[in-house]
């Protein structure tokens, strides 16, 4: 059991199990941010801790927060505003992303910020029986998480990495976690066996890039996939979230293994249809080419949803430009195309002309009416993350 707490942090009060725990949870949306903070909330469940609902009588806040936009990040700001007039008489600890996004608008003063990578830090300010390391987050917490686009809550969760070693010139998350950390291959397997031996028949297969896997360890992501499926003939992964370029590079290989019908979804975000906007974007595949590469895979007979994610209003993004996006539609079981704001500090911030605002709102129409109409409900346009928002189909102002 340790009792140490991190140097250089202004805190009073020490933790207690008897006061307990209370939670800030402005970020619901994504699976590896919910996965960590599952794995948060359960280190503190094992080892004793309650979680509260009063604010008053607990001894330590947490706030999980999300960077991936500039409304996440006032909302997860908004959550932060809450809990600083208690820091000094209880511990504010910070996580997600936003936690370790090098931004100057973060006041850090006061607060103990542990990123997502960081969360063994956990250990050193709660006394505890069960590390961190050790406790796992298969089942995320329903109240912790919304699930989207062919995932669930029932799902069964592995992290596999996190970071990434893509430069895309607008993504905060890669700021925030910066290259790619990967699961030992080993315990990766691990946790499958752990999952088959209970009855486990698909695995949700997480991380920032997939294709990123194992290039900090001396592996590779399909040498992953063909060690997981070699552990029994009999179940199928999920994988989330997987960069196009990495489909296109292991082309071969990755055929073989969605040939063999035990890859039942991708998220393969595209981003784009315009080769000029990836550019832009500092993103390195040829669009066409992903596209025949699916198509191949859908003629084999591969039983896998393909999902994606499509950036809408880009900075320059002509009218060719957007309908060339709005052509990948179709290639795709599910969809949701994104209203794109300057996440401020990135690369793609200093991208100009923008589109106008008047722009922006027709081709989100334009999008909402041709989604509405030829995805039958798999697929949806959303002008930011806002957890309070729907997450569904919707309609714009000017649809009947
Ligand atoms: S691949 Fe995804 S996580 Fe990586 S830099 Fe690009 S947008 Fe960010």
């Amino acid at each position: 059991m340790t009792t140490n707490h991190l140097p250089g942090t202004a805190v009073s009060v020490p933790p207690s199990r008897h006061h307990g725990i209370y939670i800030l949870d402005p970020s619901k949306r994504c699976e590896p941010n919910a996965y960590l903070f599952t794995k948060t909330i359960n280190f503190f469940l094992l080892n004793g801790y309650r979680i509260t609902n009063d604010i008053h009588a607990c001894s330590t806040i947490l706030v999980n927060s999300c960077c991936v936009s500039e409304d996440k990040i006032a909302s997860s700001m908004g959550a932060l505003d809450l809990a600083r007039p208690y820091a000094g008489q209880k511990q504010v600890i910070l996580l997600g992303c936003l936690a370790t996004l090098p931004t100057p608008r973060l006041n850090r003063e006061q607060l103990i910020c542990i990123g997502p990578k960081e969360l063994d830090k956990l250990d050193a300010l709660f006394p505890h029986m069960t590390a961190i390391s050790d406790i796992s987050a298969h089942q995320l917490h329903h109240e912790l998480y919304e699930p989207g686009q062919g995932l669930d809550r029932g799902d069964y969760f592995i992290l596999i990495a996190q970071g990434c070693n893509n430069s895309c010139s607008y993504c905060n998350i890669k700021r925030s976690k910066g290259g790619v950390a990967s699961e030992p291959v080993t315990a990766v397997l691990y946790r499958v066996r752990q999952g088959l031996d209970l009855g486990v028949r698909e695995f949700t297969l997480i991380a920032d890039d997939c294709g990123s896997y194992g290039h900090d360890i001396g592996s590779d992501f399909v040498s992953l996939l063909q060690q997981i499926f070699a552990l029994a003939p009999d179940f199928t992964v999920k994988l989330l979230y997987l960069y196009p370029e990495y489909l296109q590079r292991r082309f071969e290989e990755m055929a073989q293994l969605f040939g063999s019908g035990r890859i039942s979804y991708v998220h393969l975000p595209v981003q784009s249809g315009s080769q000029r906007l990836l550019g832009l974007m500092n993103r390195s595949y040829a669009i066409e080419k992903v596209i025949e590469n699916i198509r191949i895979i859908r003629s084999t007979g591969a039983r896998t949803t393909f999902c994606t994610h499509i950036l809408v209003n880009f900075p320059t993004e002509t009218m060719a430009d957007f309908f060339a996006s709005l052509e990948l539609v179709d290639e795709f079981d599910d969809v949701i195309m994104l209203h794109y704001s300057d996440n401020q500090e990135t690369a793609a911030a200093m991208v100009y002309p923008k589109v106008t605002p008047q722009e922006a709102e027709e081709r989100l129409a334009i999008a909402a009416q041709y989604v509405n109409r030829h995805k039958n409900g798999h697929g949806f346009v959303i002008k930011n993350f806002d957890c309070t928002l729907p997450y569904g189909p919707q309609a714009l102002p000017n649809e009947g």
